[in-house]
């Protein structure tokens, strides 16, 4: 861990550049689901505790570079006041006279919000003029977005190196969660990555097969190794120019040492629909006017049983059609192991990416594993083993 974090700062009396993800949910002017706001009250909370002033930095939607008033930030001041339980002003622009006037009149106890970084075109191209300015408005750089790690722009890396910086209590937690499952893991360390293609998980697949020692691989990018295999697949979905690329992996995890469970048994129906008729059939198995939209019992056995012989879990991607009943129980089935294997203490789980956040909620599992990162792309960039812009420039 090469950063700093609050507990390494000096925060009485400073103003602290805070960059959240707040991009969240809005219709009609209200906040559907305040999961972002909850996640970084802590960060906002200790800053305040601690005798400092938070002035939070924060992207939502993509403005394009132009104001755009049904993307202004103003709109949530309501939904953070309730959040942190104290007074939130705002400042109509995140760099200049005006936001500098609000951040000198900002008093110990209040937060101050600053307008949409990207309503300026140079947030995106990290810009060094618009950083400069965010970092007069403040003494401290705090990062706890996560969530926007990936990308360098002039809030997340370009203001990194002009202030004293660290990470927010979010980040740093999304940073330990990552480390512990992946940089520094106990062994033996299983990998999920389930999806609807490989061509969407090449990277991340190839990262994981040289640091794993078990793959499984599941959902639709089970079927294009399954027919690199030389098994008929029916009309499920694959992506046929790809078998080569999906042979090479199965050599090089080989070469690597790292076992890949593909499925052994399938469940296959005729529609792509909520419950189907289907049925379960060995992975040789699939007839030509079926399509493979989970994994079979066996399959979740082997796959329970590689998780019992973990100690660490890292999974993205469902292992089926989750959205659609039945073909979400392979999904269901892994995650409640994991689940449970968490809850005895003998499994470290950590899970992350939309589709999968969303399987692992629908599944009942989410709770007990032992962290479920908010991010999306950062989360997958990181297990691709990718740096982040933003936690490199948090490293200087
Ligand atoms: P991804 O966004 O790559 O993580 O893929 C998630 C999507 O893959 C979900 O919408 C799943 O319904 C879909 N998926 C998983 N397994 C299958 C399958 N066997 N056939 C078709 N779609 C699938």
């Amino acid at each position: 861990m090469g950063w700093k974090t609050l507990d390494d700062m000096d925060l009485n009396g400073k103003r602290v550049l805070v960059r959240v993800d707040i991009n969240v949910p809005v219709a009609d002017g209200k906040v559907t689901d305040d999961t972002r706001i909850q996640r970084i009250t802590p960060t906002v909370r200790d800053i305040l505790a601690a005798g400092g002033r938070p002035i939070l930095l924060a992207h939502f939607g993509r403005p394009g570079g132009e104001r755009k008033a049904e993307l202004s930030l103003q709109q949530l001041v309501p939904a953070l006041e309730a959040a942190f339980d104290c007074p939130v002003m705002f400042a109509a622009d995140c760099v200049g006279a005006g936001a500098a006037a609000a951040a000198e009149a900002l008093k110990e106890g209040e937060v101050l919000l600053l307008e949409n970084t990207r309503f300026h075109a140079a947030e995106t191209k990290n810009d060094a003029d618009l950083a400069a300015g965010m970092a007069a408005l403040g003494d401290i750089y705090c990062n706890d977005a996560f969530s926007a790690a990936h990308r360098a722009h002039a809030s997340t890396e370009a203001l990194a190196r002009l202030l004293p910086a660290c990470a927010g209590r979010l980040m740093q937690a999304e940073l330990q969660a990552l480390e512990a499952a992946l940089a520094k893991p106990e062994r033996p360390v299983t990998a999920v990555v389930g999806g609807a293609k490989v061509s969407t998980k090449l990277d991340l697949l190839s990262n994981l097969i040289e640091k794993v020692d078990h793959l499984v691989i599941g959902g639709g990018m089970a079927n294009t190794f399954l027919l690199a295999q030389g098994h008929a697949i029916g009309s499920s979905l694959a992506e046929a120019s790809l078998t080569d690329t999906a042979s090479e992996i199965l050599t090089k995890a080989k070469a690597a040492g790292c076992e890949i469970i593909l499925p052994s048994d399938i469940v296959v129906a005729r529609k792509f629909e909520a419950n189907a008729p289907h049925e379960v059939l060995p992975a040789d198995a699939c007839p030509d006017d079926a399509m493979i939209l989970d994994a079979g019992p066996a399959s979740v056995a082997r796959i329970a049983e590689v998780f019992a012989n973990s100690k660490t879990l890292i999974w993205n991607g469902p292992l089926g059609a989750f959205e659609m009943e039945p073909f979400d129980a392979a999904t269901n089935a892994a995650a409640l192991k994991a689940a449970e294997l968490t809850r005895a203490g003998t499994l470290i789980s950590v899970a992350g990416g939309g589709d999968t956040v969303a399987a692992l909620n629908a599944s009942g599992a989410a709770a007990d594993f032992s962290y479920i990162s908010t991010a999306g792309g950062a989360f997958l960039e990181w297990m691709e083993g990718k740096t982040l812009p933003g936690v490199a420039a948090l490293e200087q």
